[in-house]
């Protein structure tokens, strides 16, 4: 490639994105990736048994259907297929052929299932659900600027930013609505009475609602490869094998984007870094850790209510309090009761296993950096919602949190989210400014999840970092 405007280190959801918002700018963008394959925490792998096909890391994507620029790049044209199975996620709440409660796509069926507090939550998400674009659009950046939805972001805020707990006590009394909100709210991997941890669990259920939970036909590897393939057509490229450690190493460039960790960047930016800003991210905090599962079963989870084979998403988990007890563990032990976050992605596609045959998913929360095994106590919890579940065990691979912290340093002891999702980082996500995304030093910036908005699939925070290098340094404001 001939002389470069722009190199992204890292090929997460969060490089790409960079990197093609750069490369529809028109500049000359090159890649940088450590490992041999692309795609940072959305991979496919034969992790058990020849033929059957894990997600090593992301296996739902309602951020990545829903977010702004993924809707707007033409990724299906690249061989992205989503496939959304009937129901978004269903919640294990006790053992026994009716002992379920299910997101439903539509409100009114949600509703419906929640007994007198389907009115409540109809109330709290049916005027979010009718702006939930320009909620998106307002949250999905750092949180201090202009609104373009105030209305809707005042009503989310004030019921966002309490605690998941605080809200579940003050609006719900029945035992289904919550359990379906604490299976939800455990997403954020914080103990359930952490203030803001509310707003994490209304997006997801909005979306939900909004735009249901699929995933890539074949595994999440298909998200990267299309966009790979978007940006080789808009004239970029890859190179993987190259893991940068210092500065020295990097090609030369108007631009560097760093989707890796805050600790990465300041090892780039070395001396040139003042003390301040160098304080203010050595003070970074991540959150709880995760041990993940991957199984080759030979045949379909043996759930005791039935009604769980509709979602491709099950939060394995018991009642309202077991999963507040198993959260609040997170941050001292692994809990010996723990909620366990599933997916069950060849019920709706066969492409993932041999006939008749199937992949299961599966992680749960512990100490950032544990090496705790607690792959007894994850079991015996499957177990009790699908009686003979371990019979049909074919192989399995446990991944530690220090395997995922090796796999990608920005999910530091095993955080997934890179970095915890208080209320304060939310903020100072990994520092206190208008626009994070830049460093003291000019033409240096980070644009992994250790930026607002945060973890998970979806791109924005490469594509607000991009954004704000093509304004700062070429004076690019809109991008055709
Ligand atoms: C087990 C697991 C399950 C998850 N489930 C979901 C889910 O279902 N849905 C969802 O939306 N999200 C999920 N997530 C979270 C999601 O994967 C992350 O939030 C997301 O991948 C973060 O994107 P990123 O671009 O910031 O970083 P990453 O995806 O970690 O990508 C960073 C990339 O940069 C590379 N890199 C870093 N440093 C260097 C360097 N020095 N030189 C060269 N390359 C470097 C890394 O190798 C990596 O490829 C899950 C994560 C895990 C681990």
């Amino acid at each position: 490639m001939s002389k470069l405007d722009a190199v992204v280190v890292g090929s997460g959801p969060n490089g790409l994105a960079a990197a093609i918002t750069l490369a529809r700018a028109g500049l000359r963008v090159q890649v940088l990736e450590a490992h041999d394959h692309i795609g940072g925490g959305m991979t496919t792998h034969e992790m058990t048994l020849p033929g059957f096909k894990h997600d090593f890391g992301s296996a739902i994507h309602p951020l990545a259907v829903a977010s702004p620029v993924f809707r707007q790049w033409p990724l299906h044209a690249f061989g992205l297929d989503w496939i959304d199975p009937e129901a978004p996620a269903v919640h294990t709440m006790r053992a026994g052929s009716n002992g379920s409660v299910t997101l439903e796509r539509s409100l009114e069926a949600t509703a419906e299932g929640l007994g007198r507090d389907g009115k409540t939550w109809k109330a709290l998400f049916g005027p979010l659900l009718a702006d939930w674009e320009g909620l998106l659009h307002d949250i999905l950046r750092p949180l201090i600027r202009i609104p373009g939805s105030p209305f809707t972001l005042a009503r989310f805020g004030i019921q966002g930013l309490p605690s998941a707990h605080a809200v579940a006590e003050l609006l719900f009394q029945t035992p289904e609505a919550r359990a379906l909100w604490a299976g939800m709210a455990a997403h954020t991997t914080l103990p359930l009475t952490t203030p803001g941890t509310s707003a994490m669990t209304m997006v997801l259920i909005l979306l939900g609602h909004a735009v249901g939970w699929p995933f890539p036909r074949g595994g999440a590897q298909a998200i990267p490869d299309a966009m790979q393939a978007y940006l080789k057509f808009l004239g970029g490229e890859v190179i993987t094998g190259v893991r940068v450690e210092s500065a020295a190493q990097l090609p030369e460039a108007r631009v560097t984007l760093v989707d890796s960790s805050p600790g990465l960047l300041l090892k780039l930016l070395g001396s040139r870094a003042p003390h301040s800003y160098r304080a203010a991210l050595e003070r970074y905090q991540y959150g709880p850790g995760i041990q993940k599962f991957d199984y080759a079963l030979s045949g379909p989870v043996p759930w005791s209510d039935p009604r769980v084979r509709r979602a491709a998403t099950v939060h394995i988990g018991g009642t309202f309090e077991e999963v507040t007890r198993s959260e609040a563990a997170n941050t001292k032990f692994a809990s010996p009761s723990p909620y366990v976050l599933a997916a069950q992605h060849t019920l709706f596609d066969a492409s993932r296993a041999p006939a008749g045959q199937h992949t299961f998913w599966a992680y749960s929360h512990l100490p950032n950096g544990s090496n705790q095994d607690i792959r007894p106590q994850v079991e015996a919890q499957i177990e009790r919602f699908a009686p003979g579940f371990s019979r049909l065990i074919m192989q399995r691979t446990v991944t530690t949190a220090a395997q995922i912290q090796a796999f990608s340093p920005v999910m530091m002891g095993g955080d997934v989210n890179g970095g915890a999702g208080t209320l304060w980082q939310l903020l100072k996500r990994p520092n206190l400014a208008l626009t994070p995304y830049r460093t003291p030093v000019r033409g240096m910036y980070l644009c992994s999840s250790s930026t607002p908005p945060g973890g998970g699939i979806h791109g924005m925070c490469g594509y607000n970092a991009a954004l704000t290098a093509l304004k700062d340094e070429f004076g690019i404001k809109e991008i055709p």
